[in-house]
């Protein structure tokens, strides 16, 4: 059988590395095409402050609905020095510069990165439709879609997406809360928990026996019949990729706030949990916006499915899934899980990512073992995966400047479950 073309033997030859990934080992994987000059990037800067002002004017609505946030979706950076210094034990290293961790795990609402991308994309359909039918203006103070008027209005539209869990759990909150119908399509590894809590906001939880990819085709095919359904589209979404974005600009602001300069002499390396993509694509988009040259950014997935990495090494992008390879693409770390690529992100990520590598399962619950004990943290396994970035990159002999670890969820996690993860990453 053909892989796009060719046979397992010849893609094997061209790329050795795929040996590894089939045997599920860790690879660490630095991309040759960082630097080119990208081609048709048909994304700028103006685009991201276009995002952010988005978000500004529904700061006024957010902090009206959800009292606990002062109107702004961001998350808090930490100083994480005893992780650190437990990394460097148990990984016999020495790691240069600071360690931070963005923690996403904090986000509103959402509790994972997705209240970023998800959030947007919701935002700007709802305002479309608001200011289509003359209802809103954008001079007008948002926090008037709190009123019984706009749910009515919003209740003869509905939201559907497809997701292993957190993107499910950032629509099924945010637009139930305007007064959208919503339905989650959920893939079969997504936790039971994730179910359980989008039901009971009121959203409708559709289960499917595949994969994420099997789950956003029904979503697209469901919503396609129907005028008034609007699809957010994890696996091609402009949207979305802009809502993570965001997080560059919000970003900076807080590294100037603690004085830590980003440039050649102190570079900032970011490290990040990747999907499908459009998160950790998103992310590293603005972040080369706003720092260019000196910030450097590695994606991390899970051995069982490391599609963006493939995708990215082989030019084939959303043309391969990990399946094609005999990778069975089941982790444990559901935000994780996805055989193919987003079509919308692997093109434009090529010229600035730094780099990609893998992470075993045991590994991640080790970690989320480590960082509680070391910092009191307590996140979901996918957002461990970029924790080992930096020992890779000490190992390396580089990694001057400042390293963010991004976080990428773990608040919503109830405690049973986080108590189980925990215990599995005791030695
Ligand atoms: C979705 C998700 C990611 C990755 O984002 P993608 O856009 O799918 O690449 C990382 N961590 C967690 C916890 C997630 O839910």
């Amino acid at each position: 059988m053909l892989i796009a073309g060719k046979s397992l033997q010849d893609w094997k030859i061209k790329y050795p590395l795929l040996d590894n990934l089939i045997q599920y080992k860790e690879v660490f994987w630095q991309n040759p095409s960082k630097g080119f000059s990208p081609s048709g990037l048909d994304l700028t800067l103006e685009d991201i402050k276009e995002a952010e002002a988005r978000f500004e004017r529904f700061e006024p609505y957010f902090k009206k609905v959800f009292p606990e946030t002062d109107g702004v979706i961001e998350s808090p950076l930490t100083e994480i020095d005893e992780m650190k210094t437990a990394l460097e034990k148990e990984y016999s290293t020495t790691i240069k510069g600071k360690l931070l961790l963005k923690q996403d795990d904090r986000l509103p609402v959402a509790g994972s990165i997705k209240a970023r991308g998800g959030f947007h994309e919701v935002i700007k359909h709802a305002e479309k439709l608001a200011l289509g039918h003359n209802i809103l203006s954008k001079d007008d103070d948002y926090s008037v879609l709190a009123d019984k008027k706009f749910e009515e209005f919003f209740s003869a539209f509905s939201i559907m997406v497809g997701s292993t869990g957190n993107l499910g759990l950032s629509i099924g909150i945010l637009p139930a809360k305007l007064g959208f119908n919503v339905t989650v399509h959920m893939s079969s590894d997504a936790k039971q928990w994730k179910k359980d809590l989008l039901r009971e906001k009121g959203a409708t939880v559709i289960e499917h026996e595949g994969d994420f990819s099997v789950a956003v085709d029904a979503g697209r095919a469901q919503c396609e019949e129907k005028l008034t359904c609007y699809y957010v589209d994890d696996e091609n979404s402009k949207d979305l990729f802009m809502g993570y974005a965001v997080a560059a600009l919000r970003l900076k602001k807080q590294l100037d706030e603690r004085n830590i300069q980003v440039n050649e002499n102190n570079p900032l390396t970011v490290y990040l949990p990747c999907g499908v993509g459009g998160g950790p694509g998103g992310i590293a988009f603005g972040l080369n916006q706003v720092f260019g040259d000196h910030v450097h950014c590695y994606f991390s997935e899970p051995t069982h499915s490391p599609s963006m990495l493939i995708g990215l090494m082989t030019n084939q992008h959303d043309k391969v899934c990990v399946q094609d390879f005999g990778i069975d693409n089941l982790t444990a770390a559901d935000g994780l899980a996805v055989g193919r690529p987003s079509k919308y992100v692997g093109q434009r990520v090529k010229t600035y990512i730094d780099g990609v590598y893998t992470i075993e399962d045991e590994r991640l619950y080790r970690l989320l073992h480590m960082l509680y004990n070391a910092e009191g943290i307590k996140l979901e396994p996918s957002a461990l995966a970029g924790m080992i970035g930096p020992v890779h990159v000490a190992k390396q002999g580089s990694g001057k400047g400042t390293h963010v670890v991004w976080a990428t969820g773990g608040r919503l996690v109830p405690d049973a479950v986080w108590k189980e993860d925990y215990e599995k990453g005791k030695l």
